[in-house]
């Protein structure tokens, strides 16, 4: 399934000096995969805006807008990558391929490995099982 969606934002945040601008320098297109529907895989084109930040002291001049779904620069939604991260840690990574691949979500197991080894790890304290 494909799917154009295109977020109309009226003024967007900086993501450095947190200033609010509503003054649109360009548009681009992002391709980004979400969870999957009725057994398809979901490919959604985000058209989003780059803005101008207004403030003189801040280094960034022109920023891409944020989205609280979609993490900068990611190629998979923040619900998608919680469902892989969830399946690789439930599993071996070429087990969880498999899955993955079976509810038609496209990523190698070397690509689930890379994001269980960036994952940070459980401080002691807040482990279940310790402390009982
Ligand atoms: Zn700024």
């Amino acid at each position: 399934m494909y799917a154009v969606l295109k977020i109309c934002s009226k003024h967007a945040q900086c993501p450095k000096c947190k200033h609010v601008s509503s003054r649109q320098h360009s548009q681009y297109a992002r391709k980004v995969d979400d969870l999957p529907v009725s057994g398809h895989s979901v490919h959604i084109t985000v058209l989003l805006h780059k803005w101008f930040c207004g403030n003189k002291d801040c280094k960034i001049k022109v920023f891409t807008e944020r989205l609280n779904w979609l993490s900068p620069s990611a190629r998979k939604t923040n619900r998608l990558e919680n469902l892989i991260r969830h399946v690789g840690f439930t599993n071996n990574c070429l087990a969880a391929e498999k899955i993955c691949r079976k509810m038609r979500i496209s990523i190698s197991h070397d690509a689930i490995l890379y994001r269980i080894k960036k994952e940070e790890p459980v401080k002691p304290r807040e482990c279940p099982f310790r402390g009982h």
